[in-house]
Parts: C-alpha cells; sequence; structure tokens
C-alpha cells in the first residue's frame, strides 16, 4: 500500500489544491488530505469547516480521505503510515520555501518522500488567500473554486460583517 499525505492549510481548498488531489490519487494507493490546525495561524475557516468543504468535494474518489493534524508533519505522516508528501509547486517563489521544507523533513524522517507536482497552468497563479481578498469584496470566485463551496464562503464574509 503506497499511502501519501498532501498537507496544507486549505484556507479554503481552491481549484489548484483540487487539481493535485486528483492527480496523485492516481499515483498512490491512498491519498490523505491533511488539514493543519495551526492556532498562531489565525485562518479564515475553522478546521471543521475547512475539513468538511474538502470532504465534499472529494466524496466521489474512493482513496481520498481527508483529516486534520497539530504539530509537524512529519510526526503526522509517521503516524498514519504514510511514506510520501505531496506539494504542490506554482512558481519559483513556492521552490525555495518547498525545497527547505522537504529537506528538513528528510531529516527528521529520512523514509518519507516528498513529491512535487507542478500546477496545472490555468492554477498556477492562484491560491488560498486570493480567494480570500476576492470573496472579501464581494468579487467573482467562480473561476477559483468549485460551485458547491461558494455558499459557504460568501456566508462567511456575509456574517462578518
Ligand atoms: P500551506 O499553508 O502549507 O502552504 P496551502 O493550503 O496554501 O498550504 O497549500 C498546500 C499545498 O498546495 C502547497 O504545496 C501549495 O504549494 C500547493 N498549492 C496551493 N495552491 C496551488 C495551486 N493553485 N496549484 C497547485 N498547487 C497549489
Amino acid at each position: 500500500m503506497r499511502k501519501a499525505i498532501y498537507p496544507g492549510s486549505f484556507d479554503p481548498i481552491t481549484n489548484g489544491h483540487l487539481d493535485i488531489i486528483k492527480r496523485s490519487a492516481g499515483l498512490f494507493d491512498e491519498i490523505v488530505i491533511a488539514v493543519l490546525n495551526n492556532s498562531q495561524k489565525n485562518p479564515l475557516f475553522s478546521v471543521n469547516e475547512r475539513v468538511n468543504m474538502i470532504k465534499e468535494l472529494t466524496k466521489d474518489i474512493p482513496n481520498v480521505s481527508v483529516d486534520s493534524f497539530q504539530g509537524l508533519t512529519v510526526d503526522y505522516a509517521k503516524e498514519i503510515g504514510a511514506t510520501a508528501m505531496i506539494r504542490g509547486l506554482r512558481a519559483v517563489s513556492d521552490f525555495e520555501y518547498e525545497l527547505q521544507i522537504a529537506q528538513t523533513n528528510k531529516v527528521e524522517f529520512p523514509e518519507i518522500e516528498t513529491i512535487f507536482l507542478t500546477a496545472d497552468l490555468n492554477y498556477s497563479y492562484l491560491s488560498s488567500s486570493v480567494v480570500r481578498e476576492f470573496a472579501s469584496y464581494g468579487g467573482d470566485i467562480s473561476k477559483f473554486v468549485p460551485e458547491e463551496i461558494i455558499p459557504t464562503i460568501r456566508e462567511k464574509f456575509h456574517s462578518e460583517r
């Protein structure tokens, strides 16, 4: 069984994340999307909200599950028996940070391999922060996230006002 984790903040999940999830589901027996529960990051969406949005969007992919974790990603990966970690690379700006993290993780947990998938050209500009920014001004986010989760995102800004 080749089990990989795809860790991230997913605040919220975007079409770019979903593309990486679908592509990695074809490469591994099992993918666990691991939502980072980091109290210092002050996310817009709660862990539960983030997990539920991802579950809704991945429910038809049989080898994908969603979980949340606290602490070090490598510790979580070890705990669930994952041997690979998926990350997406959008631009050179992602590279330096991602390389450093991957190499640090390798020191901590030599058995784990970080697998980088290059972002789809259609989504290489896309980030959760772009979605939050557009949504906060009532902008059109239909090209950024699947329509199923648009009401949840809109509601968040509506209730905050
Ligand atoms: P983090 O806070 O760990 O950077 P993110 O939720 O922002 O979490 O991203 C999780 C992973 O998905 C990262 O590897 C990031 O580079 C990748 N990613 C984010 N947006 C995209 C995108 N549009 N296309 C491909 N990969 C992406």
